[in-house]
Formats: structure tokens, sequence, C-alpha cells
């Protein structure tokens, strides 16, 4: 906490380490109430250092010192100055011994950084500076050091003792205590440190590497849910053979491990071999979880395994390196989901999740390049335009060197820094020199902040056969950045000839002829022409394929073309790109007015498309379902949300209504109660039909709403039963009730399964829906101590109720300050995280902008704000 002004990091001030650390030998008395830690440094001055004034500081938060002594003597306090954020020690010899003890207080830890206590376990979550709550240290990623870690608990109440790398010595103690050591060979920064405590239980597989290994697999949980971790077990295996496969990397260790805990600020954490998880991540049932759960669990475990080579074996140099381990491991995780799922519906999803998230950031008062400049709190920094543009950004290189180039790169770039601390530029420095490509202009993706808004002008010469496109891009002002340069974006275009069918790709100047299909236009400059020729009749353009390069296309595509891609663009992103263009102008056109008639062939494409029996289902359910309220909103110059609302009901009301039978015919088709399987093809069908329900629940269908409580009733699966549920309770009265106390009854032992149920609560459009919200958070199964409550009741509303977070009479700002100023002195990196709600405030009406702007000055104004609470809200109101 601060008292003064919390004052920024700027990347231009990085310097190497004065110091090394190259051994850490650790010993742990575990006790919730007091932790003892005695660390063993071996220190060393860094030769590729320039030589500052000598002292050795090292980093410490919350810490009561026993003990210092350096090469075994014990230093005087006159030796030593401890401070709020560390220790500085004078005058050290070049080469010594450091011994620390510190106690600490897991119990107290509310932060859930550092050692921290969740239920009846120990746990850590040191990413990004926790472990300096742990012990003094060079708590940065550019020090690398072997551990070696002992462990000493109360055997009946922790038998389980887990930390990173292999175990090696286990034995009894005196007064019911044993220890464990651990040792990990693999140098690695502080932040991958993890140590569990617990009575736990494991589910054991094991795994034979690509070169013979076996290596021993285990996931630990508390006891009763061991019947919910074969899905992750699954997922695990598929996603280490995976990485054998697409890029040659296997697993170094002989044990992997994976522990849930239900007390975690983010999703899921890599350490090495020890990796600990949020239990939503790891937990899964057909009957206690959804397809988005299962779909979820897979990505994320797939995601921090594979961090073991991006990430851990490579890691970041220094924090503003950070999508450096995330962009790439991202852009890893959705090549594993695209392979081993349905390749167009992972894409479709990883759009609309950047178009949801990454866009607004980069729009708003928080925007910031892939490899930020400055912050002031990390925290803050894990960001979607971290993660989501940063894959984006590896995507790009990859599609521009192609798969070969791309894995000869890959290849590069983890022969040449393993064990290394490296930048952002080491990797595109990789892909030039795999590749012979020159990224200079590239690398400005890392640089500047800011989506490019693209625009195309099409001409078509009859006389010559010549077409050509136009595009000009231009990225307005971010924050600290007012001009940009143009960047380097790859454009992949299509162009259907007036049968539907692709056309031959001939630019001007070619000189072999080209095949029809897709072809990557590299657009370099602010303004450029592409001229394609050979052409007898006007094409219709498919820009975009695939959704090339993270940029808004701003479109004057005719409905027509839009409906005409609809039905045939060979590309099925844009075939759902152009739904959803055509989509957002009808919405648009109800926000004006809502008696607006919606043209007779809207209707006729969505029926053609939902009989249409060939196609995928889970892609024309994406390809049938509106972009979001918020989406909307993002497209209009000052969000109308009532307006927004009033769009989607009618909407979804014409929708029910006009075509009725065939969404009827399409939840019959598609409900079928055989037992349940996570496969791409019943995801898709579950997803189809519960929308099909779904727009026949807003018409009021009395049939539809019968149709959901038969569902509710009889579901074995948790998808059907959540879809069913939430129909119920939007449609309100009696029904909705006594289904949510069903739900309740039967689900009260399961915190993960509770937060549905607070969830589905607290995003109901249903004009009572902050009151509800008010009275659950004096629920028994509430708590602002656990961050998974916090995000399914607080979170859900305040991010996924657009209409009743922003009513109009400012309660629900009032309702989000309130809850950021009491989780800022319990969990600053949550309280930060759900203010974001509020930053962009500048997007709405004037009564509303004035009440966002007052909560969040008053949130400036409460005393000893956190670091992170701080940033966000000082940025929100721009000084
Ligand atoms: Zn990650």
């Amino acid at each position: 906490m601060y008292r003064d002004t919390p004052h920024a990091i700027h990347l231009k001030d990085y310097r190497p380490p004065e110091f090394l650390i190259d051994a850490v030998d650790l010993r742990f008395d575990l006790d919730p109430e007091r932790t003892t830690v005695e660390a063993k440094l071996a220190l060393r001055r860094n030769p590729a250092a320039t030589r500052g004034d000598g002292d050795l500081r090292l980093h410490g938060e919350q810490l009561d010192l026993e003990r210092i002594a350096v090469n075994g003597h014990p230093l005087t306090p006159s030796e030593y100055e401890v401070h709020q954020e560390g220790l500085t020690l004078h005058r050290v010899p070049d080469q010594f011994g450091l011994e620390t003890r510190v106690r600490i207080h897991p119990s107290l830890n509310t932060a859930l950084e550092g050692l921290y206590q969740s239920g009846e376990m120990l746990c850590t979550q040191c990413e990004a500076e926790g472990f300096r709550r742990i012990t003094y240290f060079l708590d940065r990623p550019d020090v690398m050091a072997t551990y070696s870690t002992t462990l000493v608990a109360d055997k009946r109440r922790f038998p389980v003792l887990l930390s990173n790398g292999n175990p090696v010595e286990s034995r009894d103690l005196d007064g019911g205590r044993h220890l464990m050591r651990w040792e990990d060979p693999f140098p690695k920064p502080s932040y991958l440190f993890a140590l569990i405590a617990g009575d736990l239980k494991a589910v054991e597989d094991s795994f034979s590497t690509a070169s013979g290994r076996e290596v021993a697999l285990k996931i630990y949980v508390e006891p009763h849910n061991l019947d919910k971790c074969d899905h992750a077990m699954r997922s695990l295996k598929k996603a280490m053979r995976w990485d054998e496969e697409r890029f040659g990397r296997e697993y170094d260790l002989d044990i992997f491990m994976i522990v849930a805990v239900s007390h975690f600020n983010m999703g899921a954490m890599e350490n090495k071999g020890l990796n600990v998880f949020n239990d939503k991540f790891v937990l899964a049932r057909p009957d206690t979880a959804t397809d988005v759960d299962f779909d979820g669990i897979e990505s994320v475990i797939a995601h921090e395994y594979f961090h073991n080579w991006t990430g851990n074996r490579i890691t970041c140099r220094d924090w503003f390196q950070l999508s450096l381990k995330e962009g790439f491991t991202v852009y890893r995780d959705q090549e594993f989901s695209a392979d081993v799922g349905s390749r167009g519906v992972k894409r479709i999803g990883d759009v609309r999740l950047l178009r949801a998230h990454q866009l607004p950031e980069d729009e708003g008062p928080l925007a910031h390049p892939v490899r930020p400049d400055s912050y002031i709190e990390i925290n803050n920094f894990y960001t979607a335009t971290v993660y989501q543009k940063g894959a984006e950004v590896v995507r790009m290189q990859a599609n521009l060197l192609g798969p070969e180039l791309f894995r000869k790169a890959t290849d590069l770039y983890f022969e040449r820094h393993d064990g290394q601390a490296v930048t952002t530029d080491d990797f595109v420095r990789c892909m030039e020199d795999a590749s012979g490509r020159d990224l200079e202009q590239f690398r400005l993706w890392y640089q500047q902040a800011g989506t490019p808004e693209l625009s195309v002008q099409e001409a078509f010469d009859a006389d010559s056969g010549r077409y050509s496109l136009s595009v000009r891009q231009h990225t307005p002002p971010t924050p600290g950045q007012p001009l940009k340069e143009p960047f380097h974006i790859p454009i992949a275009v299509g162009l259907l000839g007036q049968d539907g069918e692709d056309l031959p790709l001939q630019l001007e100047g070619d000189t072999t002829p080209s095949a029809p299909g897709t072809r990557v236009l590299e657009l370099t400059n602010s303004e450029q022409s592409f001229t394609f020729v050979g052409l007898e009749a006007k094409p219709v353009p498919s820009l975009l394929r695939g959704f090339p390069a993270p940029v808004k296309l701003k479109t004057e595509a005719s409905d027509d073309d839009l409906l005409f891609l609809m039905a045939h663009d060979s590309d099925g992103f844009n075939r759902w790109d152009a739904a959803q263009t055509l989509m957002q102008r009808l919405l648009l056109a109800l926000v004006d007015d809502a008696e607006a008639e919606l043209p007779e062939r809207f209707f006729a494409a969505f029926e053609q498309a939902l009989m249409d029996a060939q196609s995928d289902k889970a892609l024309l359910a994406e390809v049938l379902t509106p972009p979001s309220e918020g989406y909307l909103g993002d497209q209009m110059a000052v969000v109308d949300v009532d307006g927004i609302h009033r769009a989607h009901s009618v909407l979804g009301r014409r929708v029910g209504e006009r075509l009725r039978d065939a969404l009827l015919e399409v939840y019959r088709a598609n409900d079928g109660s055989e037992p349940y399987a996570f496969m791409p093809d019943d995801v898709g069908r579950r997803a189809l039909k519960n929308l099909a329900l779904g727009y026949l629940a807003k018409a009021g269908d009395a049939e539809a709403l019968a149709a959901a409580q038969a569902q509710f009733e009889a579901a074995r699966n948790m998808t059907d039963v959540m879809a069913a549920l939430r129909l119920l309770v939007d449609h309100g009265g009696e029904a909705g009730t006594r289904a949510l106390d069903h739900f309740y009854g039967r689900w009260s032992g399961e915190p993960l399964v509770v937060d549905k149920w607070l969830s589905v609560q607290a995003t109901s459009p249903r004009e009572d829906t902050l009151e509800r919200v008010i009275a659950l958070m004096g629920h028994a199964d509430f708590s602002l101590r656990n961050p998974n409550r916090v995000r399914s009741l607080i979170g859900a509303f305040c991010n996924a109720n657009q209409v009743r977070f922003h009513a109009s009479d400012g309660r629900g700002y009032r309702f989000l300050a309130d809850r950021v100023l009491e989780l800022n002195p319990l969990n600053p990196q949550i309280a930060a995280r759900l203010l974001k709600a509020m930053v962009r405030w500048r997007r709405f009406d004037a009564g509303r902008q004035a009440l966002m702007r007052a909560e969040i000055a008053r949130i400036l104004d409460a005393e000893a704000l956190s670091a992170d609470v701080y940033e966000v809200a000082s940025k929100a109101l721009g000084d």
C-alpha cells in the first residue's frame, strides 16, 4: 500500500543485474499462522554488468527478518538496512553465500501472492513478483538459479508436500512432523518457484516421450474431487504429444504435476514441473461442467504445459517482455485446440474474444503496446493485448514465413536461447535469421499500441479486365503515442465470381499463372493499391480471410454482397464474419428504430442456413449468434445502452416468431439424451439446439418454455441444464425461481457449480438484477476472499450485463466502486481488474460519463490505495 504516488518503471531504464544467484537452498517450516523460511543463496557479481555503488539490493516485502549471515558470519544491524521494499547490504564480497531466516504469515495473506492458505492447503503464487513475499531475493526474471527445496510440516495435516523438480528425500521427524526435499536441476527465475502442502490425493498416469523416457503424471486434488480429473489428464497427454509432433518439444523432467487450488487470482500458473491451477480449469464431470468448461480446461492445461519451453526453458529478460512467453504460448494453445478440435470454430471463438476484449482495450485509456514501455504495477499488464494480440502477432509471423520456415525459426529459437532470459526482439530475430526475411517494419506490432483501421476501395474496368483494391491504413492515437507509423499488414483475400466460386488471383506483373483460392497481400504503406488482371466481370471480394491481422475493416460491402459471401465464401471464417456484419447492421437499425422492418432476404438466408443439413453445426451456431450487446456498443459513437438491449430483444423475438417451425425442427432434431461426450460434433449439436431454443424463448413461445423446463429437469449434462436454466431465469416468474432453488439444492456442495448459479442471476437482464446481486453477496457461499466467487457474481454483473450495470441511475457504478474499495486492501490484483469495467466511461452519454467519472474519482481519493488500483483509476481519468 502506498501513501506517496506510486512511480512508473520504464523499459528504457533496464540494466542487467549487478549480482547473479547461481543456486538457492530453501527450507520451509510450514504453518498457516507462521512459517519460517531459511534461504541460502550463492551470489556473485555479474561480469556482464556495469559496476554500481557495490551495494546489494534484495527485494523483500512483508517479511520478518530473524537472521542474516554472510559466508556464515551473522551481520550486525549496521551492516544492512531493511526497508519497505527490501534489504540493502553494504560492501559485499564479489562472491559469497548469503543466509537469511524470515517469518511469514500465510493465513493472513488475502492477496494470494507469495505463500497463502487456500482452504486447508498451503500454496504459492510467485508470478510476477510474489517470491519477494517469501524470502529476500533478486526477484527479477533475468536472475536464474537452481533450487533445492526442503519442506517440513505436520504430517497429518499436510501429508503431501510438493515443489519443483524431482523428489530426492522423504522422512519422518519428531513431533508428528515430516520432511520432503525437492531438487530442480533446471535454472529458473524465482517467479517459477512453487510449493504445495495439503491433504491431497492424486490421479496418476504416465507418458512416454518421443525419445522413450517415462514421465510420471500426477493431478493433485482434494479427495472428493478425484472423480473430476479424467478430462484434465486426457488433455495433458494430448498436449504433450502435440508439442512433440508440432514443435519438436519434449518434456524434460521425470515427473509432471498439476495441483487444483480453489483460491486463485488467474487461470493457472506454469511453475516448473508443478503447475498450479485455478480448480475451475481442472475439475470437470459431464454433470458439473459445460462444454465451455471442458474446452477451457483443455486449452489451459495445454497452455501451462507449453510454457515449459516457451516461458520456462526460455524465459523473459524483464516484464516488458511478458508477451514473449504469453503471446507465443497463447498462439501455441490456439493451434493445439484447432488441431484437436475444429479449426474453423476455434478461429471464430478467438476472434470473438479479441474483438470483445482486446480491441476495446486498444482504443481506451489503458491501451498499451504488446511490449509495453512502462508500467506502475506489472500485475495490471496481464492483458488481452499482451496475451491475445501478442498471439496474433506471432500468428502473423507464422503465416508470413509459412509452416516450414516457421518451424525452422522456432527450432532456431529453442536452440539459440535455451536456458536464457530474452526479449521479443530476440524472437523476431530468429524469425528473420531462419527465413532471410526483413521484419524491421513488422516489429512495430510490438511497439505501437492501437488497432489499425483499414478502408478498401475497389475499382473494376470491364474493358481491360482489371480489378484493383486500394487499401488505406490508419491507426488512431493512443496514450503517449499521438502519431503512428504504418504497420506491415498481411491481408489475405479471395475473389468470388458470380457463381460463388473462387477466381484465380492474378496480380498485375505476375510471371506465373495463379490458382483460385486465397492470396496474401502485404500492406506496408499508409496507402497502397493491388491490381488483379484477367477478370471477366466485377468479382465480390472476400477480404481478411481467416482474420490475418488484428485490424478493423471499415467495410463498404452492400447487404447483397454480405448475403452472397455468407452463402458462398469458401472461407468459413468470412462466411461467419459476413453474417456478423449483417446482423450488426440490422441491430443498429433497430437501435435507431425498434419498429424498423427487417428485410425478407435476411430471414430467408437465416432459414436456409438453419435447414442446411450438410453444415457443421458448431459453425452454424456461431453464424447465427448475434454480436453481443457490448460489441454493438463498441460500434456506436455513443453507446446506447437501452437501445441496444431493446434491439437485441426485438431481433431475437422476430427471428423466434418468423422462423418458429424451422427452429423447433432444429431443436427437436438435435435434442438427444445419449451419454455425454466432449467431441466436436456433440458440442456443435448442443450449441445449435440451445441457440434455437433461445430464439424461441425470446419470442415467448409456450412450447419452447415447456421444452426448456423439460430439458432443465431431464438433462444429465451441465451444458443443457445451464442453457435451460438461463432461459427460465431470464423469462422470470415462478418457474425461474423454482429452477434456481432446485439447482442450488442439488449443487450447493460444489463451489464451481454454485458459481454458475451466481452468474446466471448476475447476468440476467431482469430489472431487479442488481438487488439480487447485492442480496447474493450476503449468501453463505459468497466470499470476497475467493476470486472465483467475486468473478462469478460481481465480475459477471459488471462485464456481461451491459443493460443493468450501465443503468442510467448510476447504481451499478456505485456498487462496483464500493466493491473495488472493499477489495483494495484484501486483494489489489482482483480489485484493479474489476475496476477495468469502468475505464471506458468516455464511450457513454454525458449523464453516465459524469456518474462513472465521479466513482473513479471517489476511488482515487481513498486512503491507502494499492498501486494496482491507483494505476487503473488514474489512467482511466487520463492523468
Ligand atoms: Zn501463460
